[in-house]
């Protein structure tokens, strides 16, 4: 799949605030309104519906756009861009448009196959099944292997489908509870108001099924924890922080849902010589009066091992640094190096003898 602009399909520019970022797809919204649109035209403004909506997903969650600015891609596992899911979709804005989305239903459900309860799509059958778990992993790295790029593979737990029952968790039937249907109506006294309010079936927890024979392997649950081993490519110049998905590797879902995602969290340990700022590197570096004072050109190896020469100026100051071009880390999107900051240390010996100490008692008659 090609990289799509999402920038360019809200129309918004690349700095634009969260506000604009809203306004512009509420704008669209309206504009391809599925049902605002003559029926020949039906087709094309669902197209459109989907693809402003996948990217008004990720340029409105800051952590998505960020992954999506540097990579040009929230998902790093298969180059497939971004894996969009209506479901999470519609639960994370619905509240946000509850009034432009609130005639959608229809659409949404048709287009998309799923039901989100309340009003109309309450009294149809079609139960919720629950995606699996997503699960974070932290990987501590060096900051040698965040410089090169390194290839890992980690070791973790996820639930998945029980092999002896097949992820049924043992035999079933109808709920007698909510009768099928996974929601119960619920009624409360609120300030003398009766509220009916709908809520997820407590004894099926929504599935719409109860388990009378519970499976003895998984006790019921239809899924049990496995050792997973998964490799990971983890490219140069990531930072602390960032993240990688494997789509599908998190826990599986019960009763044929799919999967969760493996969501693998970088960590910077700490490195004894070089200190991270961004993609510039700093270091500090021990020197001697005499080379403070009249200058010197030393060789230092940079995070990757090269050995580079740099210049001590002449009439260097305590704490007076220099900048060397392109010797920090790697960026991530492959464009060159960020710099080395070399900090310097003048180094004033505690104790001199013989013919440096006459030395220095000849700089000190001369005033330095
Ligand atoms: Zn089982
Ligand atoms: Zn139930």
């Amino acid at each position: 799949m090609a990289k799509k602009d999402y920038y360019e399909i809200l129309g918004v520019s690349r700095d634009a605030t969260q506000e604009e970022i809203k306004r512009a797809y509420r704008k669209l919204v309206l504009k391809y309104h599925p049902d605002r649109v003559p029926p020949e035209k039906k087709k094309e403004a669902e197209e459109k519906f989907k693809e402003i909506s996948e990217a008004y997903d990720v340029l409105s969650d800051p952590e998505k756009r960020k992954l999506y600015d540097m990579y040009g891609t929230t998902d790093f596992s298969q180059q497939t861009g971004y894996n969009f899911n209506w479901q999470d979709f519609f639960n994370t804005h619905s509240t946000e448009f509850s009034d432009i989305f609130r005639d959608l239903q229809d659409i949404f459900e048709n287009l998309f196959g799923f039901s989100f309860g309340g009003g109309r799509t309450a009294t149809r059958t079609r139960r919720r099944r629950s995606r699996g778990q997503n699960i974070l992993y932290r990987l501590p790295l060096t900051l040698e292997e965040l410089a090169r790029g390194v290839e890992k593979e980690i070791k973790y737990n996820r639930y998945v489908v029980c092999p002896s029952c097949g992820g049924t968790g043992g035999k079933k039937r109808v709920c007698p509870t909510c009768n099928g249907s996974g929601r119960v109506v619920k009624t409360s006294r609120t300030f003398g108001f009766l509220i009916q309010s709908e809520t997820v079936c407590p004894t099926c927890e929504g599935t719409g099924e109860e388990i009378y024979e519970k499976c003895p392997t998984c006790n019921g649950k239809g899924l049990i924890l496995k050792e997973e081993r998964v490799k990971v490519r983890i490219p140069a110049g990531m930072r602390g922080g960032q993240r990688i998905v494997i789509r599908g590797k998190g826990d599986d879902g019960k009763d044929g849902a799919p999967a969760g995602d493996l969501y693998i969290e970088v960590e910077e340990k700490p490195h004894p010589i070089f200190r991270r700022d961004g993609d510039d590197l700093h270091m500090k570096m021990d020197i001697t009066v005499s080379q403070a004072v009249v200058g010197d050109e030393v060789e230092i190896e940079d995070i990757l091992g090269e050995k580079t020469r740099i210049k001590i100026p002449e009439g260097t100051q305590p704490g007076e640094s220099i900048r060397v071009k392109g010797k920090g880390m790697p960026r991530v999107d492959g464009r060159g190096r960020g710099d080395l900051i070399v900090h310097f240390n003048i180094r004033i010996p505690r104790k001199v003898n013989g013919k440096a100490k006459k030395l220095f008692e000849e700089l000190k008659k001369m005033g330095y």
